[in-house]
């Protein structure tokens, strides 16, 4: 209709019109309809780019970016449902050694098939990310830190079942905080600064367990009174 109004002014002859109506129009119609296949192919590319962006590649686990991402979605549904939200950081024991003994290949597979233990052991909506080399955190919301001391002894023990170049052991340093926070990025990584803590002190203590970190309102430089380490 739009390239017959246009037209219909210059062509007299009428099949003429017809004619180029229809040539015009099928022109039209076919941009409309690539420009629509190329849009929906971009967003798919945005799609791609975004999940690359936010995923490991060697383990295929959520990355750090991906934890921020998630963040703000934890804290709220923890505090929604008032519970803590609990950090554990997940530190391979000598893993150098691994590298230096099997070479890197065999300490990327055992790191895969670590991430893979990790995953199958938390709760579906838990978050488990690769955070660094050889480090992995999970954030969990839960009642009591009862749970997570629970959950960080079967990490343990799945981790330890994983069959690879060396068998393999981590420490675990817990650390547990309670909403409202205002800026959740900040929040989440002062957590796990906390959980960082508590990793050190395990693997002080001889690696290969968990520490917890008693609730605190802030990252201790120097540890109070009140951040007590529990096994
Ligand atoms: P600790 O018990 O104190 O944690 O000792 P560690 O050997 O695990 O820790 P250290 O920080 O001394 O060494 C970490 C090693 O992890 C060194 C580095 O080569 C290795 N690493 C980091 N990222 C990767 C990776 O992507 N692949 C492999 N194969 N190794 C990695
Ligand atoms: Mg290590
Ligand atoms: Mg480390």
């Amino acid at each position: 209709l739009i390239c017959w109004v246009a037209l219909a002014p210059t062509i007299p002859d009428g099949r003429l019109l017809a004619v180029q109506v229809i040539v015009q129009g099928s022109v039209l119609n076919s941009t409309a309809v690539v420009v629509l296949l190329l849009r929906r192919r971009q967003k798919q590319l945005l799609r791609h780019m975004h999940a690359v962006s936010v995923t490991d590649a060697l383990t295929g686990l959520p990355n750090r970016r991906h934890l921020e991402e998630r963040a703000a979605r934890l804290w709220s549904r923890a505090q929604h449902e008032d519970l803590l939200l609990a950090a554990l950081v997940i530190d391979l024991d000598h893993f150098k050694q691994v590298n230096d003994q099997h070479g890197h290949a065999a300490g990327d597979e055992l790191l895969r098939r670590v991430a893979a233990a990790l995953r199958a052991t938390v709760r579906a909506d838990d978050l488990v990310a690769r955070t660094g080399g050889e480090e992995f955190v999970v954030l969990t919301p839960v009642v009591t830190a009862d749970p997570v001391v629970k959950l960080a002894e079967r990490v343990r023990a799945a981790v330890s079942a994983v069959d690879g170049a060396a068998r393999p052991t981590v420490s675990i340093g817990i650390a547990l905080s309670r909403g409202p926070v205002s800026d959740p990025v900040d929040a989440t990584w002062r957590l796990v600064d906390r959980a960082d803590v508590a990793l050190y002190e395990a693997k002080r203590r001889g690696r290969d367990r968990s520490v917890l970190l008693g609730p605190a309102e802030s990252v201790p430089t120097q540890r109070r009174p009140d951040q007590q380490l529990t096994q």
